[in-house]
């Protein structure tokens, strides 16, 4: 019979395990502690982890689990860089992903961050709040139908983005990507370069994912060469765009606004209450108290329907591998 160990657990996560248990009939240990040296110990006489900490597992921690004769990490996430999986594989150790989760919950929540910038909806918000219920041009929008918007990107989210912008709002899409893929020709008009596809868009939006390419490629030089006044929607990684450069030109009023998920150093605070507690990356408070960024805490893939797929790929992963010694999401 299979036993499991899941590390990392959520209350939420647990409830979904829970049901997993049901329907499978598997047996799975759930742990609140993240893998570490000094709860490694938990996993002795189990088959297979599932993981879901983003924090590093510490290296010497392979060879314990090799030790335990455990194959398997079925890691509850899309990013993998908390494992050293050389070291893991060295070990006999498997890890896994998972690549996709819902796509549909970062579209859709892109969607809203570009409505939420082009339809000024938290000046109209402060503006209600006071009772000012007047209509001004400071507050006037413009229809998605007469606006081009570039799509940086174009894979699972960035085609489902393109997918609603011209198919449900008849916005004009143009896209970059270093690898066009023909059954996407009919969403977006792809373009030869990032300059061409982003200098005259009203809208830009990024879904590619950080690499060291693109990093930091939407700085000052950049933002120069966009339409005066564009809207910026990330919703992909933080390193991608030069924080400070995004600043200094929302405050030049060559950009007009922001939409940010994800920050570059973003790692210390998330997903975690700080209420209180001081925060010391200038950077970011210049970012939380600027009135034209939109920011929120990587929270456009969280929906009900993403965790239960994260958690169930976690542990589906996981199982194959103890059943069949692989699994098509290895990662190592
Ligand atoms: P995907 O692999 O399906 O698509 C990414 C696309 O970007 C591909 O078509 C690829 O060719 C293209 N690309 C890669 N490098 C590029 C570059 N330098 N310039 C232009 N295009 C480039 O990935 P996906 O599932 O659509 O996810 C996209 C990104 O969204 C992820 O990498 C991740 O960073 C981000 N993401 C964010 C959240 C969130 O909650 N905010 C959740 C999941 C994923």
């Amino acid at each position: 019979m299979v036993k499991l160990i899941a590390y990392h657990v959520s209350d939420e996560e647990a409830v979904i395990i829970n049901e997993w248990i049901e329907k499978t009939g598997i047996e799975v240990a759930i742990v609140k502690d993240s893998l570490t040296l000094e709860s490694v110990g938990l996993a002795e006489g189990y088959d297979g982890i599932t993981n879901g900490q983003v924090s590093n597992v510490d290296s010497r921690v392979y060879p314990i689990l090799k030790e335990y004769g455990i194959k398997a990490i079925g890691q509850r996430s899309a990013g993998y860089e908390n494992y050293e999986i050389d070291k893991a594989k060295e070990n006999g150790v498997i890890i896994t992903n998972v690549p996709s989760y819902s796509p549909e919950s970062i579209a859709d929540f892109t969607a809203f961050a570009i409505l939420r910038q082009l339809r000024n909806i938290d000046a109209i918000d402060q503006r209600v709040a006071s009772q000012n219920f007047s209509w001004e041009p400071v507050i006037r929008s413009r229809p998605m139908n007469k606006l081009k918007i570039a799509v940086i990107g174009v894979g699972r989210i960035g085609s489902r983005v393109a997918n609603i912008l011209k198919n449900g709002f008849g916005a004009q899409v143009v896209a970059y990507d270093i690898e066009e893929r023909d059954e996407f020709r009919d969403i977006v008009d792809y373009q030869p370069d990032l300059i061409s596809a982003i200098e005259d868009a009203d809208i830009v939006t990024i879904h590619m994912p950080s690499t060291v390419d693109n990093y930091r490629q939407f700085n000052r030089d950049l933002f120069a060469k966009m339409k005066k006044g564009v809207i910026l929607v990330n919703a992909a990684r933080g390193r991608i765009v030069d924080t400070e450069d995004l600043i200094e030109a929302i405050d030049a009023g060559q950009v007009q606004s922001a939409a940010l998920d994800v920050y570059e150093y973003e790692g210390p605070y998330m997903p975690k209450n700080w209420e209180g507690k001081e925060i010391t990356d200038d950077t970011f408070i210049k970012l939380l108290n600027h009135p034209k960024i939109y920011y929120t805490p990587h929270i456009a893939y969280y929906t009900d329907e993403a965790v239960r797929n994260l958690v169930e790929g976690g542990l589906n992963s996981a199982l194959e591998i103890v059943q069949t010694g692989t699994s098509e999401f290895r990662v190592n």
